[in-house]
């Protein structure tokens, strides 16, 4: 499988990351990549980027060394109402969100809580992906989880440094692979992120890959396989205006 882009990278700007934008780049052109998202931790996160970091993303170019590079953001959930630690017209400006709980930001609640405050997110068209929905500590209802990402549009991430042996979310693999499962049962397409905290990681999608090979996932839902299906679900989820 031909895999064209990395959805969630981190950079020095988050504090725990160890690589700088240009570094990040010119490994994402070494391997081959066309397009990486930099998706920094809010405000919330201990150490994460300021507000004005990501105000101030628009004098950062589109396109670095041939690689296309989209202004994210990787926001926390701050409760279950719906909170979140950047501002929406923050957020509106940025080319790629995720959302994601964190147990640093926040702890955790009942399976009702998870899934009732991913789902309202979900309905926001400017959160793109909800980020590590395999987390045990924040366990969801995946069927009302994969049937919402449907409806709104927005995309379901497999997180490959949660299924790393030594992750910080251990347990992931029975929830990412069941994602899977009913990805395919209600023919939602994912997106592999690496959540590369330094270059080597980019495009580490090794754990991840084992699963989808062991499910025989089809090409066509995984969005990292082609630079345009990734930008047409961006595009269907910015035009998402209810459910
Ligand atoms: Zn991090
Ligand atoms: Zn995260």
């Amino acid at each position: 499988m031909n895999l064209k882009l990395d959805v969630h990278c981190h950079t020095i700007a988050s504090g725990h990351a160890y690589s700088t934008i240009l570094e990040m780049v010119s490994r994402a052109k070494a391997i081959g990549l066309e397009l990486i998202a930099l998706t920094e931790h809010g405000p919330a996160m201990p150490s994460g980027a300021n507000l004005l970091y990501f105000n101030n993303l628009k004098v950062l170019p589109s396109i670095i060394d041939g690689v296309e590079v989209l202004k994210g953001a990787e926001v926390n959930i701050t409760d279950y109402n719906g909170g979140l630690d950047l501002p929406e017209e923050t957020l509106k400006r940025l080319d790629f969100v995720i959302a994601s709980f964190h147990d640093a930001c926040l702890e955790a609640g009942s399976i009702e809580d998870h899934t009732n405050a991913l789902i309202n997110i979900m309905k926001r068209p400017y959160i793109h992906m909800i980020g590590h929905p395999g987390n045990p500590y924040f366990s969801i209802d995946i069927p009302r989880i994969v049937q919402a990402a449907k409806e709104t549009g927005t995309i379901l991430e497999i997180n490959n440094s949660s299924l790393k042996p030594n992750s910080f979310r251990f347990g992931s693999k029975e929830n990412c692979f069941n994602i899977l499962k009913e990805c395919m049962a209600q023919q939602v397409p994912i997106a592999l992120g690496s959540d590369a905290h330094i270059t080597f990681d980019i495009a580490n999608f090794t754990h991840s890959l084992e699963m989808i090979k062991a499910l025989d996932v089809p090409e066509e839902l995984i969005l990292n396989t082609s630079v345009d299906l990734f930008k047409a679900a961006l595009y269907k989820k910015s035009n998402f205006t209810k459910i």
